[in-house]
């Protein structure tokens, strides 16, 4: 197959290289040359990923959080499969909708909606919308009425690479006042949300959490309130530089866990990291590697792609991404890496510097593994003049 890379400056051309076996999207990689940071994303992979977490998590609803990467062709073949999705906006309802998922398998899983959004949502056939907050609730009850809502608590002792509680989430006090709220306003509260934390490395580590969403939920219950839909959200884990388990194995033990704590209840998650990492890679390029001075033990690796064009989650070093030089195996030595942008916040990994070989030299290929999430979509637009990160699905 001669496939071209789409590019800002015109077309890219194959290049006859070795090919290592086993990954399409590596593979693509190795035979193209790109005009700028492109991601690869191999649909097979994310296929059998998704199978493999409706395997484990038999009989649970997926809905994949479309924020993880919203590429149209990913969206597509999950909404073939059957899949449903976790929306944010009303851009991402639409994508969805676009993708051919029915409006009946989307939610609204933002807790901090505009009024219009809602509406528009309402309006399309979506019917299940997160809430934190009463004014959250007023809002969903007077432009989504008699609307299903599920309530999204905060949780405590995530043990996650990249934790999402406290800016989301109501305090466990607050919960039976806002389930009082919503059915005083007409709407159907069905169930209660949470999450981990993204990249929740281990299953066991939801054992706590699970223990604190568990009490508040026969809480709510034994107070009348008819609840079935447990939304357990996100955090199925990806390899980036730790072992993870597999994700049939992974999902199989987080089931069991919530299984033990609320019985045979409706269970709804959200993966999106767990989903779509581990489907792609990104080819870059080395743009410069200096010392500071002759005496300085590090050098610093300035890549063609950063914080702002895709690689985000470098921030606090929270992520750690994999890197293939064409010098591996070599002698390597420790590196500061950072972006290309003239912004000095662009340092991707200097507290924990990098080893990489001392063969590495401006124009080497590198390719960053496991980045199909949360990369494209946090490109900026075009700070600097370095164009947003290029998507190519195969
Ligand atoms: C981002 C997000 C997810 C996906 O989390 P992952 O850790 O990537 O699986 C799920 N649910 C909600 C509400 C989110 O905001």
């Amino acid at each position: 197959m001669i496939a071209l890379a789409r590019g800002a400056v015109g077309a890219s051309v194959p290049v006859p290289a070795p090919v290592p076996a086993g990954d399409a999207a590596l593979d693509f990689i190795a035979r193209t040359r790109f005009d700028r940071p492109t991601l690869v994303i191999d649909s097979a992979r994310i296929r059998a990923q998704y199978d493999a977490l409706v395997e484990g998590l038999a009989g649970a609803h997926i809905h994949y959080a479309v924020k993880a990467n919203p590429a149209p062709a990913i969206l597509r073949l999950l909404a073939e499969r059957g899949a449903g999705f976790d929306a944010a906006s009303r851009a991402e309802i639409e994508m969805c909708l676009a993708a051919g998922a029915r409006p009946e398998m989307i939610s609204f899983g933002n807790t901090i909606k505009k009024p219009a959004d809602i509406a528009h949502a309402w309006r399309a056939g979506v019917r299940l919308f997160a809430a934190d907050a009463a004014e959250e609730l007023d809002k969903i009850a007077e432009h989504a009425p008699g609307a299903r809502v599920y309530l999204r608590i905060i949780v405590e002792n995530c043990q996650a690479d990249w934790p999402l509680t406290r800016k989301f989430g109501c305090a466990p006090q607050a919960l039976p006042g806002l389930l009082d709220h919503a059915v005083a306003r007409g709407l159907t509260p069905v169930g209660l949300s949470f999450h981990v934390g993204s990249q929740t490395r281990e299953a066991r580590f939801w054992a706590p959490v699970l223990d604190q969403v568990a009490t508040l939920w026969h809480q709510a219950r034994s107070d009348g309130h008819k609840l079935s839909l447990l939304n357990i959200g996100g955090g199925f884990p990806a390899f980036y530089d730790q072992p993870v388990e597999a994700p049939r194995a992974y999902a199989a033990g987080v089931l069991a866990l919530v299984r033990e704590r609320f019985g045979d209840v409706e269970i709804m998650a959200e993966p999106g990291r767990g989903l779509v990492a581990e489907a792609g890679h990104i080819a870059a390029e080395v743009v410069l590697v200096s010392r500071k001075s002759p005496s300085d033990l590090h050098r610093w690796v300035y890549l063609d792609i950063g914080k702002f064009s895709g690689l985000a989650e470098t921030m606090d070093e929270a992520i750690r991404y994999t890197i293939d030089t064409p010098h591996d195996g070599g002698e390597t030595g420790p590196c500061i890496l950072a972006g290309p942008s003239c912004d000095s916040a662009d340092v991707l990994y200097e507290r924990r510097p990098m080893q990489l070989p001392l063969a590495l030299r401006a124009g080497d290929r590198v390719v960053i593994r496991n980045c199909g999430a949360y990369t494209s979509t946090y490109a900026s637009v075009g700070f600097n003049g370095f164009p947003p990160l290029d998507v190519i699905v195969l």
